[in-house]
């Protein structure tokens, strides 16, 4: 819920993805409880973060004294599929409306949703499959916004250079729609019907992810 998005947020495990998390949400203004159960990991991080403690979180008394049950929303960061299991069904357990978990695996990913998270994410794995599509190199960008839909950033294709956009039936061709183009030096603006592509453009498209495909192949 947007009205939502700057409540503060408790990180438990403070790995390589829950201390950059706690960190940047930090940096963006939101008040961070971060939680781990290695004092070295929290010293390490002393200074940083609004609120540091160490305490194991599959202990419900410590996030009880912590004050985690006052959250709207928490993080769970690890990697160890008995210790991220037990955390994530004690936040359930204490009625955190928002939960989110990462998962090292499909069968952890499962797990981690029946138990009740309310969002799971794979890091490695979704990294694995955007890094594939950018390694071709045809892509500047790549990102799934929907099971289905996605957006890229890229270069205008031979074809529809020098062309305005609404004359060059790409939409019908290809089912894809140029949203913003960046000429050289300059910042995104909203694609119209009246924009023409150049060379040395970068265009953000977007579309299902087989069209946006499809119309990459161009490039
Ligand atoms: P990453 O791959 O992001 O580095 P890790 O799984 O290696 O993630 O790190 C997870 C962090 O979670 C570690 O810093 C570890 O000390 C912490 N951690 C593990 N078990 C618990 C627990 N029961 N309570 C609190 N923190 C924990």
């Amino acid at each position: 819920m947007a009205e939502r998005s700057n409540d503060p947020v408790v990180v438990i495990g403070l790995g390589r993805f829950g201390s950059s998390l706690a960190l940047e949400l930090t940096r963006r203004g939101t008040e961070v409880l971060a939680i781990d159960n290695r004092p070295k990991i929290v010293q390490g991080l002393a200074g940083n973060i609004t609120h540091l403690a160490t305490a194991d979180a599959t202990d419900l008394d410590a996030l009880q004294q912590l004050g985690v049950p006052d959250f709207y929303r928490a993080v769970v960061a690890i990697g160890d599929l008995e210790a991220s299991i037990l955390t994530a069904s004690l936040l359930v357990e204490l009625e955190i409306d928002d939960i989110w978990a990462k998962a090292v695996s499909q069968q952890h990913r499962r797990i981690l949703s029946r138990v009740g998270a309310h969002h799971v994410v794979l890091p490695e794995h979704d990294m694995g499959e955007r890094v594939a599509h950018l390694v071709g190199g045809r892509l500047l960008d790549y990102m799934e916004v929907d099971e289905n839909f996605a957006l890229i950033k890229t270069r205008p294709p031979k074809e529809y250079v020098g062309l305005p956009l609404g004359e060059s039936g790409l939409r019908r061709k290809y089912g894809v729609t140029v949203v913003a183009v960046k000429k050289e030096n300059e910042e995104f603006t909203y694609a119209t019907a009246d924009t023409e592509l150049s060379y040395g453009d970068i265009i953000l498209v977007s579309g299902r992810t087989d069209q946006v495909e499809r119309f990459a192949d161009l490039s």
